[in-house]
């Protein structure tokens, strides 16, 4: 009976991967959609190359099963898999002209060379290099060099692009513009895509999903905006973006709502969406973008939003923003992110903050 539901393009069942003692992928189910662009994050270490590795045939799972369109793949040799994989090292071949670099996995397919002429010109067009064909890898900029190993990826047409840290070997200004290039491509050629990353930024700006993941083991997975806004854990929170944490009990609940009170003594609201009970430990995860600091004697509380006194204790100009430390008193501080668009405030100056309870995000304390 049909469910409705679209068959994924990419499935991991129940996949586990250990070396000798090492688990490095725990037990995980993950699907990913065809077209979309999922990203795997985490520290190093945490099992996303193994897991990238494993679909694309160079290691094979311990327990469990990968699928492609719905096929099990476990025992598909890597060459029958029809996946382009873009690596850190972007490896083109260095006595190989670009067009050799770029035909090199049409040559094992049934194409003809007049096929395989007309698909590296289109492959380079795509990537913006057209007419390179002659050149040499040495001959071109190292942004350059990763567009053709893109151009090497696509090039086949395949069901699904694989790509480690394939930015991380570039200069910042230069990783942003690939990033983008990467971004645009992925859409212009509706190509499913698994990116593996340890960088937030990368994570949050191109995928449709993101996997989280420490220790082998998957944390959240979610569109950028969910696992930023509504972590599931603690680690999640620290991992992406700049969090407080505040520490409190939920003294009430009501409409949606419940009041916690943190350990200054102060009481602030967040809505409920973790159905939190009264005496509940928790924990109070606040970006600390979201806080507004005011003059204290400027100050003038609105209605509904959380608000309490602090003290300047240190601050960092950024330019367009300003990062500073508050204290709140019983040996608590906050770090908040202030657009700048006033003056600085002075270390030791007297502010109110406020946050609102739709930007604190209670999660159960571990
Ligand atoms: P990084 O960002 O540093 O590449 P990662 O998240 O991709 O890290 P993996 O490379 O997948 O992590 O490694 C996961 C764990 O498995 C680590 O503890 C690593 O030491 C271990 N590991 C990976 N490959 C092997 C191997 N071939 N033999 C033994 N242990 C391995």
């Amino acid at each position: 009976m049909a469910t409705g539901k679209k068959q994924p393009m990419v499935a991991f069942k129940g996949i586990m991967k250990r070396f000798g003692k090492v688990v490095a992928v725990e037990k995980m189910d993950f699907e990913i959609e065809e077209g979309s662009l999922v990203t795997l994050l985490g520290p190093s270490g945490c099992g996303k190359t193994t897991l990238l590795r494993m679909v694309a045939g160079l290691e094979e799972p311990t327990e469990g099963d990968i699928f492609i369109k719905g096929k099990r793949i476990n025992d598909t040799p890597i060459h029958k898999r029809n996946l382009g994989m873009i690596f850190q090292n972007y490896a083109l071949f260095p006595h190989k002209t670009i067009f050799d670099n770029v035909a090199f996995g049409l040559k094992y397919r049934d194409v003809s060379s007049a096929d395989i002429r007309e698909k590296v010109k289109r492959a380079l067009e795509m990537v913006r290099l057209p007419g390179v064909e002659n050149r040499m890898p040495s001959q071109l900029s190292g942004g350059q060099q990763q567009r053709i190993a893109m151009a090497r990826a696509i090039v086949i047409e395949p069901d699904v692009l694989l790509m480690d840290e394939p930015l991380s070997a570039l200069d910042e200004n230069l990783r942003e513009e690939m990033r983008r290039e990467v971004d645009n491509l992925q859409r212009l050629l509706g190509v499913t895509t698994i990116f593996v990353t340890h960088d937030q930024r990368e994570a949050l700006s191109m995928s449709d999903k993101i996997l989280v993941m420490k220790a082998g083991r998957k944390q959240q997975e979610g569109n950028p905006e969910s696992v930023y806004n509504e972590p599931s854990n603690h680690f999640v929170a620290d991992f992406l973006g700049h969090s407080n944490f505040i520490t409190g009990e939920v003294v009430d609940v009501s409409n949606g709502h419940v009041n916690v009170r943190i350990e200054t003594g102060d009481v602030l609201f967040a809505e409920n969406k973790g159905g939190f009970s009264k005496g509940d430990p928790v924990e109070m995860i606040v970006r600390a973008q979201r806080f507004d600091a005011f003059p204290r004697e400027e100050f003038e509380p609105v209605e509904g939003m959380n608000h309490f006194e602090g003290r300047i204790k240190d601050r960092s100009y950024m330019g367009g923003e300003v990062s500073y430390f508050i204290e709140l008193g019983a040996d608590r501080e906050i770090h908040i992110i202030s657009m700048m668009r006033t003056r600085l405030y002075e270390i030791g100056e007297a502010v109110s903050v406020q946050v609102s309870p739709h930007h604190c995000h209670l999660i159960h304390m571990e």
